[in-house]
């Protein structure tokens, strides 16, 4: 009867947060630029109702009186972990009060419409007091967290339950001992020749190609759809609505087409959580690492993987006889993988990718910790491009101002869940192929329902239910680690390259 009560509550809370959600899809889509101001205020109003009932004192009355029955129940059941879940969100919330939320809300809105506008401009000038109020309502919500260590944990937290700016950044240090020698000597090598991707493919077709292997992959349509933005997302308004955003390129085939396999992960793990969750904070996936998994999974290790193409590579030469008629597997799938010191972290290789996210990790702290100064961002930005990366930004808007993450109000905890992802998606991938070997025929084929069935099974179908660390080991008997992760770059660019 109470956990009813507290079921009603929280769908109450889901629902709203799900309507802000869908405004927030419709800003990034469809939404015309004079729609900007009210939007903001629109996502504030309703950000403050979410908050009110989330933080409500009857929420926390129910709670408690649920204690007595949570503890009666096994750990892992799922009324246990709904309200060990929802507790753990309320006493957060709690903590927050509704005007900064508000705040924050309206604040990011105006944020990321300045943004939009200033970064095609490369105006840097335009958004820096967007990200300095950023920056100071980002340490106002973390101070409603005291006792914590770094000030950036509390925000990390929000995204990686369970992860602090220390641990993170000793995870970091161990993967990057190794990945900056194998970097080093990967880019010491000729370029791969990617020229066959850069060549014209319209639209249409280029939609129509992703859309085909994502659906093959067990994205579903019925339950989704792909629209166009500015910066490539996946968004839910329910577990029967499970969105994802691409967008298009006409001389480059790989963006919209990696994008897609990338977003449809994110979106096939919402699609894939028990329908018994919806409506409660059980039902989205545990973290931004764990989520980050999940698409760089398809996107990488499936998507950028020989076996695949060799079933749809023909496919794609018979979309586009002109351009890749004469173009081999071989080169297409160099082409694909190819290692480069590059500028843009959405761009960038496998490889490398990591050291774009190390990187922006390492000046969010320093932002947090006031040893750096918004006004002295850019130039800490483009000094750390040229020591780690090797190349400078000619511009703010192909450095500072290339993702949206700081400037949508997420400075601390927006970026480590990438490299948390990349490390665990080679740890759950590598315990899927020992558990299930004919995974990798199956690929080759363009079969892929053995693999999303383990998924599903193992990772997808618990939401929020478990912790990372809890899902982690679970899953492969063991904690993080990032050594099947350097495993697969070993094998995979050790023979593209010769190492
Ligand atoms: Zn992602």
């Amino acid at each position: 009867m109470k956990l009813r009560e507290l079921k009603v509550r929280l769908a109450e809370v889901f629902d709203l947060n799900m309507a802000n959600d869908l405004l927030s899809w419709d800003q990034s889509t469809y939404m015309p630029p004079g729609g900007a101001a009210a939007r903001g205020r629109q996502l504030a109003t309703i950000g403050k109702l979410a908050h009110q009932k989330a933080t409500d004192a009857e929420v926390g009355a129910l709670l408690d009186d649920l204690r007595p029955y949570e503890q009666s129940l096994p750990a892992d059941a799922d009324d246990a972990a709904l309200i060990r879940v929802a507790r753990r969100g309320y006493e957060q919330l709690a903590c927050v009060p509704a005007d900064l939320i508000g705040a924050i809300y309206a604040h990011s809105a105006a944020s990321y419409d300045a943004w939009g506008r200033a970064r095609p401009a490369n105006d840097f000038a335009a958004v820096r007091p967007y990200l300095e109020r950023t920056l100071e309502l980002r340490r106002r919500l973390a101070n409603c967290f005291p006792g914590y260590q770094h000030i950036a944990d509390p925000l990390i937290d929000m995204s990686d339950y369970g992860m602090r700016a220390e641990s993170v950044r000793a995870i970091f240090a161990e993967l990057r001992a190794e990945l900056v020698p194998l970097a080093q000597a990967i880019c010491a090598q000729p370029l791969a020749d990617d020229a066959c991707l850069r060549q014209g493919f319209p639209e249409a077709q280029q939609l129509a190609f992703g859309e085909r292997i994502i659906r093959s992959f067990g994205y579903d349509f019925s339950r989704g759809r792909q629209d166009k933005t500015r910066h490539p997302f996946m968004t839910k308004f329910s577990l029967g609505d499970v969105r994802i955003t691409t967008r298009v390129c006409e001389d480059d085939l790989s963006d919209a087409l990696f994008s897609t396999l990338h977003e449809s992960g994110h979106a096939m793990y919402e699609q894939g959580i028990d329908l018994s969750f919806e409506g409660t904070p059980l039902a989205s996936g545990t973290s931004a690492g764990v989520h980050e998994s999940q698409s760089r999974l398809w996107e990488n290790l499936v998507g950028r993987s020989r076996r695949m193409w060799q079933h749809f590579y023909p496919q794609l030469q018979a979309e586009f006889p002109a351009q890749l008629g004469a173009v081999s597997l071989d080169t297409f799938y160099r082409a694909i993988n190819k290692v480069q010191r590059s500028l843009i972290r959405t761009d960038a290789d496998e490889v490398t990718y990591n050291l774009h996210v190390m990187l922006r990790f390492d000046l969010e702290l320093a932002l947090l910790e006031g040893r750096l100064e918004v006004k002295d961002l850019p130039e800490a930005w483009n000094t750390r491009y040229l020591a780690d990366l090797g190349v400078a930004p000619p511009n703010d808007s192909a450095g500072v101002m290339q993702d949206v993450h700081w400037y949508s109000g997420g400075i601390g905890g927006a970026f480590q869940g990438y490299t948390l992802g990349n490390i665990l998606s080679a740890q759950f991938y590598a315990t899927a192929r020992a558990a299930h070997p004919e995974i990798d025929a199956e690929i080759s084929q363009g079969r892929f329902d053995t693999l999303h069935a383990w998924l599903r099974e193992n990772i997808y179908r618990h939401g929020s239910k478990f912790t990372t660390d809890e899902l982690v080991q679970r899953v492969t008997g063991g904690p993080l680690s990032s050594a099947p992760y350097m495993a697969y770059l070993r094998t995979k660019y050790g023979e593209l390259y010769q190492l």
